[in-house]
């Protein structure tokens, strides 16, 4: 097969590129994806995207920004980035894919299994794409897009996010991921992977909206948490561990958070 791997150096230049080829071309990041087995791409055409100038990390007052390029390993090192984040930069096990994976593909591949994503809907994340348009994490995970992700922008890092990650091991499948968040006027935000909110859905990772409004603890939360899940059988776990774990998970996390915010009030 005659394959092109494309190396423009301006974002209107990639964007032409990729317009020109149309279905045929895909964006070329780190590759830990696209050039691997079983997920490598039969795509014909590569538009690279790492001559853009993508790979900065700025931080302005408490605003994040994440050039798409950025690797997840530089994510850990940088002193720019909040622990919640480097956390969930850590649950990538391997040092080799964390420098070669970049905080664009992590998003865009649309993995069931996407180690930032809760963390960073948790902090109510945003993407901008090439036109500067920008929309909320979640939205893009739920519709899909085939623009390019120019960067990702955390608009308040002090936001209170407690992350916790249960894998079947240290560098083994995940069984569940969630992350949440509270602000100071009581806002919480609970996003998680491992399991869907319907049973009509694949897990991917997600907002649970029903349970973001609720202010109690205890029983009564873990119940609600339960009745908002959807969780299936599978290598990772039996859905009746998952559903109990997703409920003492969040609801500790929820807890402790809301006791975060209240300590620094
Ligand atoms: C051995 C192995 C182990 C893995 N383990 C993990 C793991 O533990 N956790 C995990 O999360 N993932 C894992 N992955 C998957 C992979 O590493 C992630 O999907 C990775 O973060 C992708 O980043 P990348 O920059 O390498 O993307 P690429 O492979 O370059 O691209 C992935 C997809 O995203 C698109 N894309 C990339 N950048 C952009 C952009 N800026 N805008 C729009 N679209 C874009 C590409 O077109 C492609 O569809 C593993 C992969 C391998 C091969």
């Amino acid at each position: 097969m005659n394959i092109k791997y494309l190396t423009p150096d301006t974002v209107s230049a990639a964007s032409e590129l990729k317009a020109n080829h149309g279905s045929q071309a895909v964006w070329f990041a780190g590759g830990s994806k696209l050039n691997a087995a079983p997920t490598r791409s039969d795509a014909g055409v590569f538009v690279a995207i790492d001559k853009l100038g993508l790979d900065y990390i700025k931080l302005d007052g408490n605003t994040l920004t994440l050039g798409a390029m950025s690797r997840i390993q530089d994510l850990v090192d940088s002193e720019l980035v909040p622990s919640n984040i480097k956390q969930a930069a850590g649950f990538i096990y391997s040092r080799h894919l964390r420098n070669q994976s970049t905080i664009g593909g992590e998003i865009a591949a649309h993995q069931c299994e996407a180690p930032l994503v809760p963390v960073l809907m948790a902090l109510n994340a945003l993407v901008c794409f090439a036109d500067d348009k920008q929309v909320e994490l979640e939205a893009y995970i739920q519709q899909p897009s085939d623009e390019l992700i120019k960067e990702v922008v955390v608009p308040d890092i002090m936001l209170a996010t407690l992350s916790k990650r249960v894998a079947r091991s240290a560098d083994g499948l995940r069984v569940i991921n969630a992350s949440v968040s509270v602000d100071k006027q009581g806002n919480q935000i609970v996003a998680m992977e491992g399991v869907a909110t319907r049973f009509d859905e694949i897990a991917k990772p997600m907002r649970l909206r029903d349970v973001e409004g609720l202010t109690f603890s205890g029983d009564e939360l873990e119940q609600a948490i339960k009745s908002s899940i959807h969780a299936v059988d599978d290598i990772c776990g039996s859905a009746e561990y998952k559903t109990y774990l997703s409920a003492i998970v969040i609801s500790d996390l929820l807890i402790e958070c809301r006791e975060m915010v209240k300590g620094v009030a």
